[in-house]
C-alpha cells in the first residue's frame, strides 16, 4: 500500500480501517474473518511437519504461535500504525511486561515519565528490580530532562503519549533523536491516542505499544494489547509472547478486528466530544483547571496541534471542590458510567483519587499529582449535546 509515482495512491484511514489485514488466506468467501477458535492445529502426514519446521510450509502450528484471527488484527493495526508488522497480547498491560521483559538485558537502564499508568510503574519497581534493571522517572515533555537522563548502556525510553492523567504529550521526533543519539531505543504507548490521531512510528519511534482494551477495541468488550514496529523487533516480541504465554483469545480478537473497522469514524466523534467539552469545563466558574491537549492553557498545546491530528476524548479536570464534593458531582452525573478506563463508546467518568490511588495516603497522592478534586471523564460517542447538558447540571449541584 505504499505511495509513489505511478502506484495508487494510499486509501485513506477508514478505508484502511475496513479492510486492511483482512484478505489473506480466507477460509471461506466469509466477509469477515472467522474465530479461529482452536488451541492447535493439525498437520496431514510428518512429512508437512518437516515442511513446515524447515520453513517451507508457512503455517501454524499451535495457540500460542498463532492464530488467524489475531494474525488478521495484527496486520490491520501494522497498516494503521504504517508499521512493519505488529504483534497482540493478552491485555495492554501485557504488552508492556512483555516488551520490557524482551528488550531489556539484565542490569539494564530504563527511562519512563512520571506521569504514567500505575501498574507499569508497578512493574518497574516491583519486577525489573530483580533482574537489576534501574529506571530513572524524568518529567514528560522535556527533551532536556531526558538527554540528562540517558547514558551510556540505557536500553530503552518508554513513555506514553498523551500520558495519563495529565495528558501531557510527547514530542516524539525530538525525543527519538535525543534517545538515538544515545543508542537508546523509544517505545511509545500510544493507547491515549490510537494510530488515528498520533503515528509515533513515522516521527521516529521504535515500538508503539497499545492498550487495545481502549480505543482500538473501542466497546469496553474486551482486553487486549499491541506493539507495532520494525520486522525485527515486533518478532523478538513475538519470540517472547510465545514463551511467556500472554496471548490473546481468538474471541477477542475478534472483537478487536470488528472495533477497528470504526476507529477513524469513532475517533472523529471522540476528538469533537473531548474538545467542546474541555472548552465547555474551562470556562465553568466552578471548574479549577482543565488538562486537554487541545486547549490552549496546557502546557503540550503547540507539541500537541503540530504532531497530532485531534486530541482524543480523555479530559481532565479539577473541580473548584474537596473530597466529598467531587463524589457529588460524580454521582449527579446520569449518562457517564463510573468505571475505570477509557476510549469506548459509552462515556465513563472517574476520580483518580478514589479508583486507583485509594489505597495510597493523601500526601502521597497528591505527590503524584493526584489531587482529590481530580476527575477523569473519557467522553464517549454520545450526542454531544446531551454530554454537555449531563455535566451542567450535575456542576449545578456544587
Ligand atoms: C489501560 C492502560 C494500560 C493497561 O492496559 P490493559 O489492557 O488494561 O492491561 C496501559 N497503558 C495505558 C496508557 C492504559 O490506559
Amino acid at each position: 500500500m505504499s505511495e509513489g509515482p505511478g502506484r495508487p495512491k494510499r486509501p485513506g484511514d477508514s478505508t484502511r480501517a475496513v479492510h486492511a489485514g483482512e484478505r489473506e488466506r480466507p477460509a471461506s468467501d466469509a466477509i469477515t474473518t472467522p474465530i479461529f477458535q482452536t488451541s492447535t492445529y493439525w498437520f496431514r502426514d510428518s512429512e508437512e511437519v518437516r515442511a513446515y519446521q524447515e520453513g517451507r510450509k508457512p503455517r501454524d502450528e499451535y495457540g500460542r504461535y498463532g492464530n488467524p484471527t489475531w494474525r488478521a488484527a495484527e496486520r490491520k493495526l501494522a497498516d494503521l500504525e504504517g508499521a512493519e508488522d505488529a504483534v497482540l497480547f493478552a491485555s495492554g498491560m501485557c504488552a508492556t511486561t512483555t516488551t520490557f521483559l524482551a528488550l531489556l538485558p539484565r542490569g539494564g537502564h530504563l527511562v519512563t515519565t512520571s506521569d504514567c499508568y500505575r501498574r507499569t510503574r508497578q512493574f518497574c519497581q516491583e519486577y525489573l528490580t530483580k533482574l537489576d534493571v534501574e529506571t530513572t522517572v524524568i518529567e514528560p515533555a522535556d527533551p532536556k530532562k531526558l538527554a540528562d537522563a540517558l547514558r551510556d548502556g540505557t536500553t530503552l525510553f518508554f513513555t506514553e503519549s498523551p500520558t495519563n492523567p495529565y495528558l501531557r504529550v510527547i514530542d516524539v521526533a525530538e525525543a527519538s533523536r535525543v534517545a538515538h543519539a544515545r543508542g537508546a531505543l523509544v517505545v511509545i504507548d500510544s493507547t491515549f491516542a490510537s494510530p488515528v490521531n498520533h503515528r509515533a512510528l513515522a516521527d521516529g519511534a521504535d515500538l508503539v505499544l497499545h492498550s487495545a482494551t481502549k480505543y482500538l477495541g473501542g466497546h469496553n468488550d474486551l482486553l487486549a494489547g499491541a506493539a507495532a514496529g520494525g520486522k525485527e523487533l515486533v518478532g523478538r516480541l513475538r519470540g517472547a509472547v510465545g514463551v511467556l504465554g500472554g496471548v490473546t483469545d481468538p474471541h477477542s480478537a475478534y472483537l478487536l478486528l470488528r472495533g477497528m473497522k470504526t476507529l477513524s469514524l469513532r475517533m472523529a466523534r471522540h476528538n469533537e466530544n473531548g474538545l467542546r467539552i474541555a472548552h465547555m469545563l474551562e470556562a465553568h466558574a466552578r471548574v479549577r483547571r482543565v488538562w486537554y491537549p487541545g486547549l490552549e492553557s496546557h502546557p503540550d498545546h503547540a507539541t500537541a496541534s503540530r504532531t497530532m491530528r485531534g486530541f482524543g476524548g480523555v479530559v481532565s479536570f479539577e473541580l473548584d471542590s474537596d473530597l466529598e464534593g467531587t463524589m457529588r458531582f460524580v454521582d449527579r452525573c446520569r449518562i457517564p458510567y463510573i468505571a475505570p478506563s477509557l476510549g469506548g463508546v459509552e462515556s465513563l467518568i472517574e476520580m483518580p483519587a478514589l479508583m486507583s490511588y485509594w489505597d495510597k495516603p493523601r500526601a502521597e497522592r497528591e505527590a503524584l499529582g493526584i489531587t482529590d478534586s481530580l476527575v477523569r471523564l473519557s467522553c464517549g460517542i454520545e450526542d454531544v449535546s446531551d454530554l454537555l447538558a449531563d455535566l451542567e447540571q450535575a456542576l449545578a449541584s456544587l
